[in-house]
């Protein structure tokens, strides 16, 4: 028997998501009136974390929601910034997206990423400590029991730190943080770590830092230009958001 037809609008963001045949994003599609329409959208390829406002005639409904048939669905990105349960922001990171870590720790963001998780072991770290999973793996983000997570657009860490930034608009800090490792960065005099120094770098750098965690020592110097440059960048885009 011919199930009943809803019809589904998406946002042109949310369409590299769709099979290709559906990519100009109006879909119409047999609904048997007892999924969720959260998961009716997943199915067609879109993960929930990537769903934002439902709106049916001009009402905005809950991804909960069961359509009847006929309807028409607005299927909408998140909002950009995206408001999140935790503040401030931590985030977690997939095992491919190591330069991206680095990049959001240089700038002050609180962000756990390590190169031997496997999925189900992201998914426990991620709901233990409150972290949204950054991913580009739809199927990542497609896990059932994962409370938050966020699709990383881009190729290179520039375009995927822009993305970010642009998503959440996360406070920054910048030379806080420990690129290495994530930990909190503490002022260190020059006598406590000069004996961890090559010559040449103490003798030029009077201002230093020391991971709590892991104890590495951080100088800004002009080896760092490249840094300084990705802070600024970061900082404006958040500042133009905020
Ligand atoms: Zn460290």
């Amino acid at each position: 028997m011919d199930q009943p037809e809803i019809y589904l609008s998406f946002a042109a963001e949310l369409r590299t998501f769709l099979a290709p045949r559906n990519r100009h994003g109006h879909v119409a599609v047999a609904h048997d009136g007892t999924s969720s329409l959260g998961h009716l959208i997943q199915s067609l390829g879109v993960p929930i974390p990537e769903i934002g406002a439902l709106v049916v005639e001009g009402r905005v409904v809950a991804h909960s929601h069961r359509p009847a048939g006929g309807e028409t669905i607005s299927v909408e990105a998140p909002r950009r910034p995206q408001e999140l349960p935790i503040n401030p922001p931590r985030f977690l990171l997939d095992v491919h997206l190591g330069t991206l870590a680095r990049r959001m720790r240089l700038i002050g963001v609180d962000t756990a990423y390590d190169n031997d998780r496997d999925d189900p072991a992201l998914v426990v770290q991620a709901n233990a400590e409150r972290r949204v999973l950054l991913t580009q793996d739809r199927g990542l983000l497609c896990r059932r029991n994962l409370w938050l997570g966020a699709h990383v657009r881009g190729t290179d860490p520039d375009a995927q730190l822009q993305d970010i930034l642009e998503r959440f608009a996360p406070p920054l800090a910048p030379w806080t943080r420990c690129t290495s490792c994530n930990g909190e960065l503490a002022p260190a005099g020059k006598d406590e770590v000069e004996h961890l120094l090559r010559p040449g770098t103490s003798r030029n750098y009077d201002t230093y830092g020391r991971c709590t965690d892991c104890g590495r020592v951080y100088w800004r110097g002009a080896h760092s230009r490249q840094l300084e440059a990705i802070v600024e960048t970061a900082t404006r885009t958040v500042s133009a958001y905020r």
